[in-house]
Parts: C-alpha cells; sequence; structure tokens
C-alpha cells in the first residue's frame, strides 16, 4: 500500500523544520488524498514523514511520523503509542482512576484525547484523521486499558472546522450517568463524581489536578473556591481549612459537590450558586474576609479580539479576591486562555494587587498537571496559568 502524497513548499519546510506539529494550508505546494487520510509528506522529493490530511481546515497537516521512512498507518502503531502514553502515567495513576491517557500531539496522535475515568474511556476525536479510528478505539481500548465501557464525547465545536459532526456516543458497553473515582491528595483521600455524558469537558477538569492538591498545601482558615465546577479543589482543601465556600453559577455542578461533600464527610463546605463576579462584589461590600482564595475561572479569550474584555473580567474578579484576602492570606489564580500568555496574566495581577493597595509575593508559577503536557514546539498546546501568591502583611 502506498500512502498519498503531500509536498511542501520552501516556507513549510522551514516551519517543519522548527518543529511545530502542523502545517498550513498555504504551505502546501502540492496535496493527493482525501480529508483525514494519512499521507506521506515531502520537499523536493524526499520525505519527510507522515501527517493526518484535513482538505477543510486552514491547519493541512498533523504531524504523525518524521524520517524518511514512515511507517504505514496500522493498528499495531496506535496501539504502541496508547501503550507508551499508559506508561508514562504509571506514577499518576497509582494515585487516582482519572486521568488523561493520551493528550493529543504531546502523546504522538494529534486529534485525539483519551481520558480514563475507573472503568469508562472517553475519547474526543478532534480531526478527520482520528476519527476514523473511532473503531479500533472502541475494539482496542477496553484491551489496553482494561476497561469496559467507552465513550465518544465528540460535542466540541472544534470538530465543524473539519466538517465532524457533534455528538455523544456510547462505542463499547454502556455509559453510566455518573462514577465515583478517587484522587490520593496531600491531605488524603478524596472521593467525586462525574457524569460523563454531560459534565463540562469529559466529565472533570484533569488538567487542574495538581493545583488542587497544591491548593490545599496551602489551605487554612476560611477559604472560597470560586468557579469551583464540581469543588474538587474545596474538596481536597476541607481537611485544612475551618470553613469552605464554594462557588459556581451551574447547579449540576454544586449537586456533584454537595454529593461528594456528604461521601467524604467534609462537614464544612457550604455550596453558593452564584455569578462569581456578583458574589465577590457582595463579599467585599459586607467585609468577609478569607484566609486562602481559588480562582479557576473558564477561559476569558476564547479568540484573540476576547482579550481587551477578558483582561478587564481577570482584573475584577482578581482585584476582589486580593481585597478579600487576610493579611499572610494565600491567592490561588488560574487562568485558561491561551490567547493570554503567562506574562500577561503577571501583568494583569500586578495591576490588580496595586488597585486592591496590596502587594504580593509571587510562591509559585504552575502549569496544567503532567498528564496535560505541551510540546515545546507547540506553545499554543500550554494554555494553563496558576499563580500562588501571599498578600504581605
Ligand atoms: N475549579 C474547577 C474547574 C472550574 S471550570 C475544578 O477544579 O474542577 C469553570 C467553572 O466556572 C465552571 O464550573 C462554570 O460553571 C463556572 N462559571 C463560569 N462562569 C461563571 C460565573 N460568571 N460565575 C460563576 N461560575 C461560573
Amino acid at each position: 500500500m502506498q500512502l498519498p502524497e503531500c509536498h511542501l513548499t520552501r516556507k513549510g519546510l522551514q516551519w517543519s523544520r522548527a518543529g511545530h506539529p502542523w502545517v498550513y494550508r498555504d504551505d502546501l505546494a502540492f496535496a493527493s488524498g482525501d480529508h483525514g487520510d494519512l499521507v506521506r509528506v515531502l520537499f523536493d522529493g524526499r520525505c519527510l514523514g507522515s501527517a493526518f490530511l484535513s482538505t477543510r481546515s486552514k491547519i493541512a497537516l498533523r504531524w504523525v511520523e518524521r524520517g524518511e521512512e514512515p511507517r504505514l498507518p496500522d493498528d499495531a502503531l496506535w496501539k504502541e503509542r496508547i501503550e507508551a502514553a499508559l506508561a508514562r502515567r504509571a506514577t499518576l495513576s497509582s494515585r487516582t482512576d482519572a486521568y488523561r491517557v493520551v493528550h493529543d500531539a504531546a502523546d504522538g496522535i494529534p486529534g485525539l484525547i483519551i481520558d480514563r475515568y475507573g472503568s469508562l474511556a472517553v475519547v474526543q476525536t478532534t480531526i478527520a484523521g482520528t476519527e476514523k479510528l473511532l473503531p479500533f478505539l472502541a475494539r482496542e481500548l477496553p484491551l489496553i486499558l482494561g476497561v469496559e465501557d467507552v465513550l465518544a464525547r465528540n460535542d466540541l465545536a472544534v470538530r465543524e472546522k473539519e466538517g465532524l459532526e457533534r455528538e455523544v456516543r456510547t462505542l463499547h458497553g454502556v455509559c453510566p450517568e455518573r462514577l465515583w473515582l478517587h484522587e490520593e491528595g496531600p491531605r488524603g483521600r478524596v472521593e467525586f463524581a462525574v457524569a460523563p455524558q454531560v459534565g463540562q469537558k469529559t466529565g472533570a477538569f484533569l488538567d487542574q489536578r495538581e493545583n488542587r492538591w497544591c491548593a490545599a498545601e496551602y489551605a487554612r482558615g476560611r477559604f472560597l473556591d470560586a468557579f469551583s465546577y464540581s469543588g474538587l479543589f474545596a474538596l481536597h482543601a476541607a481537611p485544612r481549612a475551618s470553613e469552605v465556600l464554594v462557588v459556581d453559577s451551574s447547579e449540576p455542578a454544586l449537586e456533584l459537590c454537595e454529593e461528594a461533600a456528604a461521601r467524604n464527610g467534609s462537614e464544612n463546605i457550604k455550596c453558593v450558586r452564584q455569578n462569581v463576579f456578583d458574589y465577590l462584589k457582595e463579599a467585599v461590600a459586607n467585609g468577609e474576609i478569607f484566609d486562602t482564595v481559588v480562582l479557576d475561572p473558564p477561559a476569558f479569550a476564547k479568540s484573540r479580539r476576547d482579550v481587551p474584555a477578558a483582561i478587564r473580567g481577570y482584573r475584577e474578579i482578581n482585584r476582589r479576591a486580593m481585597t478579600l484576602l487576610s493579611p499572610g492570606g494565600i491567592l490561588i489564580t488560574c487562568s485558561c486562555s491561551y490567547n493570554l500568555s503567562a506574562r500577561d496574566f503577571l501583568d494583569v495581577l500586578r495591576r490588580a494587587a496595586a488597585d486592591s493597595r496590596a502587594d504580593f509575593r509571587v510562591l509559585e508559577q504552575r502549569g496544567s498537571a503532567s498528564d496535560h503536557p505541551s510540546l515545546l514546539s507547540y506553545p499554543e498546546s500550554g494554555y494553563l496559568k496558576c499563580f500562588v501568591l501571599e498578600k504581605v502583611e
């Protein structure tokens, strides 16, 4: 079998030598093959490797393998890559049964996400190339991962760029409505619930795991978990805090939190369903004080156009959170907007601190959890920023 061929322009060659995992349409001199095919990539008659082809998106190629003699695509190749990714998570999997097994190009399969939730694997295929792998994933994931059920959470908007339908579909077994999982955090074991078919992301924000463990180390006194989702920051922090306030606008998320609080015996957790912007404003007006605050908002800057409004939003919530903190108090503040760099975010925090008339020590600069690696050559994949700040007394 011979793969279809795509030829790069000279600019495409330079771009590819820089190591970026994509090639844009403008950098292709010639392309054969259909949407979603694995193709051989050439320049000046020389083979540079293989890639998934998209005939719909501006991103025409996503590298699968570099080198003059790329392997033909077969199940063994994907199986090896998934097994290698699983092996990289061996330490993590001793502490939790909820983790990302495959994180896109950083784990060697561009356009594929595989999350494990105990006996369930949840997959997301974001490009036509990996959409073709769905039958393989349905068949092989139970064997490779030892799971019983496989769900496709393919309701992501990015699929439309590839001309793919948005859908949620059970690929193997029966997908449970709700699953109980656990994490061994620094303050002990926490059990938590996910609703994989309807929950946000694939059911949980796995990318924040280690930041939650970090926050639990700092937790003391009154603890505020703002933009909580199912309250995982709160659940880990509760044993160290006197009182824990959990604020989110989503009722189903808070229901998950309340059930988990009861299951973990965390009687000091109280859930408030409110817009965090309003909650913080009222808390400042009422003169409330917290000793530890977590801010983990959704991405305010989904595109470059949103950046100025996003900066205003981040500045407002951080200014208010900083005002609420007791002297020596700790702020764990996050941004998952990839359109806002760590430097830009730090700048927003500096302005917010000045607005709140306080200074802060930067104790830690963190990113996403270890099962969400980013490639050095692909800076877009390092979207999550998390700073730990201490209010100077
Ligand atoms: N901290 C969570 C993840 C939070 S994701 C964890 O570690 O699991 C962002 C959360 O913000 C979502 O649960 C969403 O429901 C909530 N949200 C978005 N906008 C909000 C707003 N204006 N006020 C309150 N909650 C909001």
